[in-house]
C-alpha cells in the first residue's frame, strides 16, 4: 500500500511537468477517420510512425475503405507496406482486418476492447490507442517510448506491456490515461531517447531515479 501512495505521488510529480509540456498531443501517425488510424497503427508495429506515414498516402488513395482494402490483392499491398517490415505478416493482417470491419462492422471500426482485440494485428496497444482517439475512452497506450521512460523514471519497473499497463493503470487516473501516454511518449520519444537521454535538459529529471547530475548516459 506505501509502495502504490509513494508511486501515485511520483506519477502525479511526473504529469504535473509533462502534461503542461506536451499539451493536447497525439499520435504521429497521418490518418484521415478511424479506419485510416487502425490500418495505420497495425503497420507501425516494429515500425517508425515516420516511415509509415510515407507509405499510407497511396495505400489509402488505392484503397479507400475496408471494403476496398478487403479485396485488395495480396500481392499488390504486401508490395505497398513493404518498407514497414514484416510485409507479409501486416499485408495479411490489414486485409483481413478490413474485411471484418466491412462485413460484421458495416464499415465501422469497432468501439469495445474486446471486439478490436479480435481484428487481425491489433493488440492491446492498438485497441487503447483507437478506443482513445477515435471514441474518446480512456486508453494506456504502452508502447516501446513509454515502456522505456516509466522503467528509467521508476514509474513503472516492469519490460512488460501488460505490467506496466496495470501498474499505471493503477496509479494514473482513468480520464488522464490517454493524455498521460501521450505526453510520456514525446518526452520519451525527443528527451528520453534509448540511445542517448538529455538527462540534463529533462524537465523531470529531478524526479528520476536513474538521472544523476554530470552522469548523462544510461
Ligand atoms: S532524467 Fe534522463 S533518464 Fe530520467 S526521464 Fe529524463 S531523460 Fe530519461
Amino acid at each position: 500500500m506505501q509502495l502504490i501512495i509513494q508511486s501515485k505521488a511520483l506519477a502525479d510529480a511526473i504529469l504535473a511537468v509533462l502534461l503542461t509540456q506536451w499539451p493536447g498531443v497525439g499520435t504521429d501517425l497521418q490518418y484521415k477517420n478511424c479506419f485510416e488510424l487502425i490500418i495505420a497503427v497495425i503497420l507501425s508495429a516494429q515500425c517508425t510512425d515516420e516511415q509509415v506515414n510515407k507509405v499510407t498516402p497511396a495505400l489509402f488513395a488505392n484503397w479507400p475503405d475496408p471494403a476496398s482494402l478487403a479485396t485488395a490483392p495480396l500481392e499488390a499491398l504486401e508490395k505497398a507496406v513493404y518498407s514497414t517490415g514484416f510485409y507479409k505478416h501486416k499485408a495479411q493482417h490489414i486485409k483481413e482486418t478490413a474485411r471484418i470491419i466491412a462485413e460484421t462492422y458495416s464499415g465501422r471500426v469497432p468501439e469495445t476492447f474486446e471486439a478490436l482485440l479480435e481484428l487481425p494485428g491489433v493488440g492491446r496497444k492498438t485497441a487503447h490507442l483507437v478506443q482513445s482517439l477515435c471514441h474518446n475512452k480512456p486508453g494506456l497506450i504502452i508502447d516501446t517510448h513509454v515502456l522505456r521512460i516509466t522503467q528509467r523514471t521508476g514509474l513503472a519497473l516492469s519490460s512488460n506491456p501488460y505490467k506496466t499497463e496495470k501498474i499505471l493503470a493503477s496509479i494514473i487516473t482513468e480520464e488522464l490515461h490517454a493524455r498521460a501516454s501521450f505526453a510520456l511518449n514525446r518526452q520519451a520519444k525527443h528527451i528520453c531517447t534509448a540511445r542517448k537521454p538529455q538527462c540534463e535538459i529533462c524537465s523531470i529529471n529531478a524526479l528520476c531515479r536513474t538521472y544523476s547530475p554530470g552522469n548523462f548516459s544510461q
